[in-house]
């Protein structure tokens, strides 16, 4: 058994009671466990600061100079033990409320000590309490390098296992490990990353020798927590790929050729014709595709999709889309009708409302390939819809999606159909490449002639005359607005008051204009009224929670005003802002909010005023958040926690690491030079066969 397998409750200064508060509290069983537990920050010790410097800006302190007197004050237990220190520019009070016979007689006045602890003020003047203290009788006492700062909890520090303890407990392990310790990679990758041995690398992550010891230590150990995700992705994307079970369409046939020559409503942008090409590859290439689409909003997504499902039909398949909301389903399944009107196939929609008897005339349809496109929503992943031969399969703004729900679509043949991904939401590279590791990528970064792009305004809530003013102006002219509130779950009932309220107030504000009210709790026959009613223009003001967020598609809406603007995420915005500026006319997206903002808001509404680029939005929003906050990152499987590497920060390290795998792979796809069985060994420790992403969408 290797050392690192020791349970540590064998290591000098641990004994099982202190182990069994580190399982608990930190999760950290074996020497390897405790090995990782990295330092969170790093203290230099051979800075000295003065006693006059000191201000509450430092964390930590270290101080040169003598205790000039001893004092204590109060009784019993509330008795505590004062040494007057200073080291000629200044005194401080080093302070303890334990120990404190053992710390008088340790002690001597008049003697040169090194003090380290962190600085607080108490009565308007500096103190430590407990500090660390050396003596310092010559240059040889100065302490050197860096010292590691571990993360303990309150329960551990109650059992005295502060950092300082955690450092020696893992000096202590250190000293159990009589060899190198085993590497845990192989020799191409090191030699070809340039990075430091395994055994050095934690050797030096909690005992740095130097800074750049410590900055290569870090390298590597980055460097390997990154690459062996990467290098589960791509073994699996390579496997995937290297199997030819996808269904092959070889031609484009009537159904493309017809939709082109009579339904096709306007010319294709150049991205939509490059996109379409790309697919077009994929489907005719006998694997299966696996295809993420990112284009921004209103960049025209539904009309790549609807002529990739026309190729799938023209070679005998038969195609679907499933999209998040009810809404959004009926608005999809109207484009659909309206689109191929007159080409002799037939569309349907199934969604959670559609009607038992609908349904299982639909299942017969489906079954016996009557039915060439299914639009719906999750109701189209249940059991019981089984298709004839489905071969597309589209999900539409699939950040909604969880992965599991991929995963059953496209079980739905024992060969899998090809997948379209559309997302509306960009996928920062650096989370394509984990989240979504082994998908084909294809942007479309091109909007339809003659969009201006929307502008966006930030207004504060109390000054409301001048923007009800500017709304009376926009809906005089023909337009129609959304006003936003937040729905956020865990107080509902009160945003659904906000939401009355609001409903009250506009319709009060403006007399004159006719306003309607939607909200997630509404039936979904409800909200299809009132979406018609202002799809139609018989409504000029929509007031709704977010239910309109993603996809709903009313040209004629020029402003967008959301309120609380400060409860809402960036990328939320930027859909939401996404609702208008679908027409030819100039919009509006105004973003209100209290005085009041703290910076994150700030910069999140800076982002918003500043840029129309969903790229840029989502890049700033997962600065912002951090990759595991992100809609979609927690199902993905993809453990974000990681130990030391940060997905955002360390972007570089993870594209080398990408590189590095995607090279390794395609000369050892299955891993199986001798070389290489360390990377397998380690893939499997790191539970890597749990998450087979690529088989998901
Ligand atoms: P999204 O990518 O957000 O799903 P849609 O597919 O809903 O965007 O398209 C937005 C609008 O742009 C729709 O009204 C659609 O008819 C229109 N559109 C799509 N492609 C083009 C094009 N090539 N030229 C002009 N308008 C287009
Ligand atoms: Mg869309």
């Amino acid at each position: 058994m290797s050392i690192l397998q020791t349970e540590i409750q064998f290591i000098p200064g641990v004994g099982p009671k202190r182990a069994a508060l580190l399982n608990k509290e930190i999760d950290v069983f074996t020497v390897g466990d405790l090995l990782r537990w990295y330092p969170y920050r790093y203290i230099d010790r051979t800075r000295f600061y003065y006693i006059h410097e000191i201000d509450n800006t430092l964390a930590y302190i270290q101080i040169k100079g003598k205790i000039t007197a001893f004092e204590t004050f109060g009784e019993g237990r509330k008795r505590r033990l004062v040494a007057h220190f200073t080291d000629g520019t200044g005194f401080i009070d080093l302070v303890w409320f334990q120990g404190i016979r053992f710390i008088e007689g340790k002690y001597k006045l008049n003697q040169e000590y090194i003090v380290f602890g962190k600085p607080n003020l108490f009565n308007g003047k500096w103190n430590i309490a407990h500090p660390e203290i050396d003596p310092f009788l010559n240059e040889s006492d100065l302490p050197q390098g860096l010292m590691a700062m571990y993360n303990t909890t309150e329960k551990m520090k109650n059992h005295y296992l502060n950092s300082k303890a955690m450092q020696k407990i893992i000096e202590n392990a250190f000293s159990l490990i009589k060899d190198r310790l085993p590497e845990s990679l192989s020799s191409d990758v090191i030699t070809d990353a340039k990075l430091i041995s395994f055994h050095d690398a934690v050797e030096n992550i909690h005992f740095p020798k130097s800074p750049a010891n410590l900055k290569d230590a870090q390298y590597r150990l980055k460097f390997e927590e990154l690459f062996y995700i990467q290098l589960n992705i791509v073994r699996y994307a390579s496997d995937r790929k290297g199997k030819l079970n996808g269904f092959v369409f070889h031609k484009v046939g009537e159904y493309l050729n017809n939709f082109y020559k009579n339904n096709l409503p306007f010319p294709l942008t150049g991205a939509q014709k490059r996109v379409i090409k790309e697919i077009r590859k994929d489907t005719a290439s006998g694997k299966q595709m696996n295809r993420l689409l990112q284009g921004d909003v209103g960049s025209g997504k539904t009309l790549v999709a609807i002529m990739c499902m026309l190729i799938a039909l023209d070679n005998g398949f038969q195609a679907c889309l499933m999209a998040p909301t009810e809404i959004l389903a009926s608005q999809h399944y109207e484009t659909f009708t309206k689109m191929l009107s007159g080409m002799n196939l037939r569309v349907e929609l199934l969604t959670g409302s559609t009607k038992k008897k609908d349904r299982e005339e639909l299942h017969a349809g489906l079954q016996s390939g009557e039915i060439n496109i299914l639009i719906g929503t999750h109701a189209l992943i249940e059991d019981v819809v089984q298709f004839k031969n489905l071969g597309f399969v589209v999900i539409d703004e699939q950040h909604r999606f969880g992965v599991a729900q991929r995963a059953k679509l496209w079980s739905k043949n024992n060969r899998p159909p090809h997948i379209l991904v559309m997302t509306a939401t960009p996928i920062p590279r650096t989370l394509a490449m984990t989240v979504y590791g082994d998908l084909d990528v294809s942007v479309i970064d091109e909007l339809p002639p003659g969009r201006k792009p929307v502008q966006t305004l930030h207004r504060f809530d109390k000054k409301r005359g001048e923007l009800y003013n500017f709304i009376r102006k926009e809906i005089n002219s023909g337009r129609q607005v959304y006003i936003v509130y937040p729905l956020i779950e865990e107080s509902e009932t009160l945003d659904l008051k906000n939401l009355e309220e609001g409903y009250e107030h506009i319709k009060e504000a403006f007399p004159e204009f006719s306003v309607c009210k939607m909200h997630g709790r509404m039936k979904p026959a409800e909200k299809d009224e009132v979406m018609q009613k202002f799809v139609s223009g018989k409504a000029d003001i929509m007031v709704s929670t977010t239910v309109i967020e993603v996809g709903v598609n009313v040209p004629n809406a020029s402003v967008m005003v959301i309120e609380s603007a400060q409860r809402f995420g960036l990328s939320q915005l930027h859909q939401l802002r996404g609702r208008v500026g679908r027409g030819a006319d100039q919009s509006y997206c105004i973003l209100i909010t209290p005085y009041e903002l703290s910076s994150d808001t700030r910069k999140r509404i800076e982002i918003m005023t500043e840029s129309n680029d969903g790229f840029v939005i989502a890049e700033a929003d997962l600065k912002l958040r951090g990759p595991g906050d992100l809609e979609g990152t927690q199902q993905s499987g993809i453990p974000f926690d990681l130990k030391i590497a940060d997905i955002v920060k360390d972007n570089d390290i993870l594209f080398r690491a990408r590189e590095i795998a995607e090279k390794l792979i395609d000369n050892d796809p299955s891993l199986e030079l001798p070389e290489h069985e360390v990377l397998k060994h380690q893939l499997k420790l790191l539970g890597g066969n749990r998450y087979d992403w690529s088989r998901i969408s």
